[in-house]
């Protein structure tokens, strides 16, 4: 151990949801509702599957290197160009491949308290030194982080909308920020929930880079689009850095089956649709049991919502669990207090509800 990177000595193992089975066969129950990962509770959309299928039979070949017809798809549908684009085995993947190219031991990386886990990761993995910003009302403080700028610093990612808090910038805010940042500093501006976003709230950041050549945007098919398990996401960023990132990629690092499924994803706009939808009335039921029985929550824009249980958030999470319900503590994020519940069916925001109520009942 002493010979790894010291960055690499303090980091914790990323804590992801356990898969509903491995739950179910530890407590000895069954349907379990698994509102943990923020995934998407309409499944895969039946054109996907129809796409998938049809693509089983070519997974003897090695799968396009470049994703010539993703990027192509993704270009046409969000006006950039192909040349803008890194496609990535997740977009934890992108981020992480940007901080490999952009980044050395000697750089600082400017994050919010109670940002996504892996900006810390990917930093401290680098051996460069994390500088979390304390949050604002949960969000961004990004006047705190503007002052968190030095010659040192190379990268701050905001998470627009976060993870876990669930909070969203404007577009006039986050414009501002990024006018004020210099050019040694590359803005990483996740939107992995962006399709959650309404529309006329959501910031024009793709053209923004056409100005600001330092902002980089990453978007996922893990959420809205419903891809989770296939790992695929993207960054657009100004050519220049897309070719960078690119000499370091490992070849294939999508695979076949990510490729063929992202694209029939993007043109399943109906689906998007119905997700947005489905999001939009399990968030107003989720509300709804929370002011009924006085329980503050963190408004949010994603798919998920974090409410405020109190200091016995970890028991309250493992009486959850035995009674069928897998919701996210995010003690981890500085957030003791909290636990994320995702948004699902209304039947799976039924059954939270019902277990929570029980649980306030004092069964
Ligand atoms: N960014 C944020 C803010 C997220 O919440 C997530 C998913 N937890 C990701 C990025 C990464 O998602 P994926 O790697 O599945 O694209």
């Amino acid at each position: 151990a002493r010979l790894a990177l010291p960055g690499i000595r303090e980091l914790q193992p990323y804590q992801a949801g356990k898969p509903i089975e491995e739950v179910e066969r530890e407590l000895g129950i069954s349907n379990i509702v698994k509102l943990a990962s923020n995934e998407n509770p309409l499944g895969v959309s039946p054109k996907v599957r129809d796409a998938l299928a049809a693509r089983i039979s070519e997974l003897a070949r090695y799968p396009d290197a470049n994703g010539f017809y993703l990027k192509q798809a993704i270009a046409e549908k969000f006006s950039v160009s192909t040349k803008q684009i890194t496609l990535g085995n997740g977009s934890n993947d992108v981020l992480e491949l940007l901080a490999r190219t952009f980044v050395t031991p000697a750089n600082e990386v400017i994050f919010a308290q109670h940002a996504f886990v892996v900006y810390p990761l990917v930093t401290k993995a680098i051996g460069a030194k994390p500088v979390a910003v304390p949050a604002k009302d949960y969000g961004h403080d990004l006047d705190a982080m503007l002052a968190a700028i030095t010659d040192k610093t190379r990268m701050v990612f905001i998470a627009n909308p976060n993870n876990p808090t669930g909070t969203f910038l404007t577009k006039e805010a986050l414009e501002g920020f990024i006018k004020q940042v210099p050019n040694h500093v590359l803005v990483v501006l996740d939107e992995a929930y962006y399709e959650y976003v309404p529309q006329d709230e959501r910031a024009p950041s793709l053209e923004w880079i056409q100005h600001y050549p330092n902002l980089v945007v990453s978007r996922t098919f893990s959420k809205a689009y419903g891809l989770a398990g296939l790992r695929a996401g993207y960054m657009v960023s100004h050519p220049a850095v897309a070719d960078l990132m690119n000499r370091i990629r490992q070849p294939f690092n999508m695979n076949e089956l990510a490729l063929t499924a992202s694209m029939a994803a993007l043109e399943d706009d109906d689906f998007i649709a119905r997700s947005v939808e489905v999001n939009r009335d399990g968030m107003a039921q989720l509300i709804r049991f929370c002011d009924h029985h006085n329980l503050p929550y963190i408004p949010s824009y994603g798919n998920f919502l974090t409410i405020e249980t109190g200091p016995d958030s970890q028991a309250l999470f493992t009486k959850l669990l035995h009674k069928g319900v897998i919701v996210r503590p995010v003690a981890g994020y500085e957030l003791p207090n909290h636990l994320r519940v995702s948004i699902g069916l209304p039947q799976e925001n039924d059954a939270f509800c019902n277990a929570m109520a029980e649980i306030l009942n004092g069964q």
